[in-house]
């Protein structure tokens, strides 16, 4: 028997959106050898250059914090270090990735980190005109009535009074319906923001993203309304998230969801061998 869901997080979210099949090949738990098979097949060097690019920015940011700034050379080294462990504990060795393919990953990455520290709220970050700030990894939830939620900021600093909570997205879609409700799910990690009437006054929320190559900025002042129906979309996502599992439940087999509409979305994901909509795939 499989547990239900109780778990949010952005990334699910776009996933379960996406593709169920997707969605219940990485997240639905299980012991089903038929899932097994479909979990290890491909890792996507593209994904992997934007997880480096995540995980060196943030080493960054801590050496920020204790007051060290990097030079552009250390930022491309750093790179370069980072993804060559990633490629090879997934197997993509020199043997499969081309230096000059690895090349153009490792300036994809110091593209994206070296315009993020052009946008203002990192140059004021840098110079101090921002004093207090804090950066965070999502890794511990908040609880939600019975839901953990990833929803922690990346990054949090504070003017005057008010506190602005900071989502970076290394690669986004370019396409976000629900970005206004999805960035304040991040005031839910705020435990003090329950018990706040003046809300607005007290957050400002931004997300910038990264697509085609820019990083877009999206700020929004919350309101108790968007806090409400934030809370009322995380459940809704949980809810349908659970109809699926009944419905994988059914017969086991991924292959019998629904797929993603979009081959744009399918090009890096990491089921792909597997996916009944490609002919090299297995079609059970
Ligand atoms: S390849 Fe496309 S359709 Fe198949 S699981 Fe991945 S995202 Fe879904």
């Amino acid at each position: 028997m499989i547990e239900a869901t109780t778990r949010w997080s952005i990334t699910r979210r776009k996933i379960f959106s996406n593709c169920a099949r997707r969605y219940a090949i990485k997240y639905i738990d299980n012991n089903y050898s038929n899932l097994k098979q479909n979990k290890t097949t491909y890792h996507s060097a593209w994904n992997l250059m934007i997880k480096t690019s995540r995980c060196v920015f943030f080493q960054l940011l801590a050496d920020l914090h204790r007051g060290v700034n990097w030079s552009e050379k250390l930022i491309q080294s750093r790179i370069r270090f980072e993804l060559t462990s990633q490629l090879t504990s997934f197997g993509l060795t020199s043997k499969i990735i081309s230096n000059q393919k690895k090349n153009n990953l490792i300036s994809s990455a110091f593209i994206r980190i070296k315009k993020i520290l052009k946008h203002s709220i990192i140059t004021r970050i840098i110079d101090g005109t921002i004093k207090e700030w804090s950066f965070h990894e999502r890794i511990n939830p908040v609880t939600f009535g019975h839901i953990n939620v990833y929803c922690s900021p990346d990054i949090v600093y504070r003017t005057k009074s008010k506190w602005h909570l900071v989502r970076l997205t290394f690669q986004s879609e370019r396409i976000q319906p629900y970005v206004e409700l999805e960035l304040c799910s991040m005031l839910l990690w705020s435990k003090y923001n329950q018990y706040l009437p003046n809300i607005q006054e007290k957050f400002a929320l931004h997300g910038l993203f990264y697509n085609d190559g820019k990083w877009r900025n999206f700020s929004i002042m919350p309101s108790q309304r968007m806090l409400q129906e934030s809370k009322q979309l995380l459940e809704k996502d949980v809810h349908n998230m659970n109809l699926l599992q009944i419905e994988f439940m059914k017969n086991l087999n991924p292959n019998k969801l629904p797929l993603a509409n979009s081959n744009s979305y399918c090009i890096r994901c990491p089921y792909k061998l597997s996916c009944p909509k490609f002919s090299f795939s297995d079609k059970k």
